[in-house]
């Protein structure tokens, strides 16, 4: 069922054709007729309004969809094919999704902004595309040719070979915050190594996702290796869990879930699991930082993307001697994109939009409501964003945190940060540990020996200095502690 999205937007207009059904062995169809789960529509969070709606599957069409990955995998994938077809293929995807960048950023930038540096929803939302999903595909297709094992002489008569072998059907499940690079880091690795895959976007980000549907067989991909399924998490997403085909499940989501995905491999064949989850990541500001770069990269952290980033700086320490000066200059940060806030095409000065859907919305301001009760003090912002009918909050800074807070403790996924103040190393230290999670942290110093010494004691996947939200398609990613298991992103993708 093919739909027409028309945008006459100052920033964007066109007509933009989208299949609204799931993606499967090459085709676009309907969901198995006895278990339709109907429809869901699709919200423009700027206006909390209906975008369309598109086809929701079932555990019957996983089912198909797997038999169809299988199949390929063991007839046109796979290591039936050399890794640099793989790669031309892949390499194709990712030139078809540049040459429909206009389109594809308008349609996420219209169900979600998703971009990982301050600024512009739709100019980000493209050069996020760019960054995070065409590098990306590109940077794997690079990669599908140079996959090889090793030689291991163990004496001089005697030697033996590893050899690099795929794992068959990878089932992914991606969230809503950044849909296409969710999209690009789970095809990318998966198909490059010669996996065939059913990926599940989020259901309530599923546009893009079926737009670069429509090129994977222009791409030259054969039908099954890369097939999309659109669906709930408790249905689609706990099929593909659970499932006894598949041989690897790469997830991408909340904490909660992915502990559900973990049991539910380990009870139906001990599939291979990759978990990407949640996070409360330390920036811990010293007094001796350069304090402008200091308060530029904390707004970053905490603000792209309205805070819906796992790695999002949430939890902002502070030394003493610089507090003062560091809390008035990022104020004045969260007060312009206050003072810039609005939906992603109405005007280029837009700075800051709304968040993803009504639910995180309503929870958001639910931790706004228990900083204030728990006697944190807003600082700026703390409330929702008084025009319009979506789901904008206002970037807010909590002051007067102690590490007990919950605010100071639990995702809040939002445009909140938790400042701290802090004396000394080891104290920062110490605090900045005390949490569950350990997926990122940052710290910002001109001494470079502390600068080292304190991002190798935090514990967590990824730890900047003098920036935040740098990431590249070489360097790994992934968490410590309930944060995750396994990594993605660079050689490191290709080896679990
Ligand atoms: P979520 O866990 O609710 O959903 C993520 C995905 O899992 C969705 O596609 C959803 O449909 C699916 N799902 C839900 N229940 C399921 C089930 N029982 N079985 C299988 N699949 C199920 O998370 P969310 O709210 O969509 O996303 C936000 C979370 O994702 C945050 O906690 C954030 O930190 C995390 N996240 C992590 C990273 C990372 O790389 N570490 C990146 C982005 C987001």
């Amino acid at each position: 069922e093919v739909i027409t999205i028309n945008l006459d937007t100052p920033l964007y207009k066109g007509s933009i054709s989208l299949n609204t059904g799931l993606f499967i062995n090459g085709e676009f169809v309907r969901p198995q007729e006895s278990q339709d789960a109907g429809k869901i529509d699709i919200i423009n969070p700027s206006t909390s309004k209906p975008i369309t709606s598109v086809h929701l599957g079932s555990s019957l069409d996983v089912d198909i969809a797997v038999d169809a990955a299988r199949k390929a995998f063991k007839s046109t994938w796979g290591l039936h094919v050399p890794g640099s077809v793989r790669g031309q293929k892949l390499q194709r995807l990712a030139e078809l999704i540049e040459e429909n960048l206009e389109e594809i950023a308008a349609l996420e930038a219209l169900n979600c902004v998703a971009s990982l540096i301050l600024g512009k929803p739709f100019a980000q939302a493209k050069q996020e595309l760019n960054m995070a999903c065409i590098t990306t595909l590109k940077y794997y297709a690079g990669w599908a040719d140079k996959i090889h094992g090793k030689t291991i002489e163990t004496n001089e008569t005697k030697m033996a070979y590893t050899r690099r072998e795929p794992y068959g059907v990878v089932g992914a499940i991606i969230p809503w915050n950044n849909p296409l690079a969710g999209l690009a880091w789970k095809v990318g690795p998966a198909v490059a190594a010669g996996n065939t895959i059913v990926l599940k976007p989020s259901e309530f980000t599923p546009l893009s996702a079926l737009r670069v549907a429509s090129l994977i067989n222009e791409a030259g991909f054969p039908p099954g290796v890369i097939n999309i399924v659109n669906g709930y998490g408790p249905t689609v997403g706990a099929s593909l869990a659970s499932h006894p085909l598949i041989a690897k499940i790469a997830f991408t989501g909340s904490t909660i879930t992915g502990r559900k995905i973990q049991e539910a491999a380990a009870k139906s064949n001990l599939k291979v699991v990759t978990l990407e989850l949640g996070g409360k990541s330390p920036n811990i500001i010293f007094d001796d930082a350069d304090l402008e770069q200091a308060i530029k990269w904390a707004g970053i952290g905490i603000f792209a993307n309205m805070g819906q980033a796992c790695c999002a700086g949430s939890r902002i320490f502070v030394q003493e001697g610089i507090y003062d000066a560091f809390i008035q200059g990022f104020t004045a940060v969260a007060q312009h994109l206050q003072a810039n806030t609005g939906d992603s095409f109405s005007s280029p000065n837009t700075l800051h939009g709304p968040q993803a859907s009504e639910a995180q919305y309503k929870r958001i301001l639910s931790y706004i409501s228990s900083g204030i009760s728990e006697g944190a003090h807003v600082q700026t912002g703390g409330e929702k964003h008084s025009d319009g009918e979506g789901y904008f909050i206002k970037p807010t800074i909590f002051t007067n945190v102690t590490p007990s807070m919950k605010i100071a403790q639990e995702e809040i996924f939002g445009p909140v940060a938790a400042v701290i103040k802090f004396k000394t190393e080891e104290e920062v230290i110490e605090m900045a540990n005390n949490t569950t999670y350990g997926l990122a942290c940052a710290v910002f110093t001109e001494n470079i020996s502390r600068g080292i010494r304190v991002a190798h004691a935090i514990e967590a996947g990824t730890a900047w200095i003098n920036t935040y939200n740098t990431i590249e398609n070489g360097v790994p990613f992934g968490g410590y502690k309930q944060s995750g298991i396994g990594r993605e992103l660079g050689e490191y993708a290709l080896e679990k």
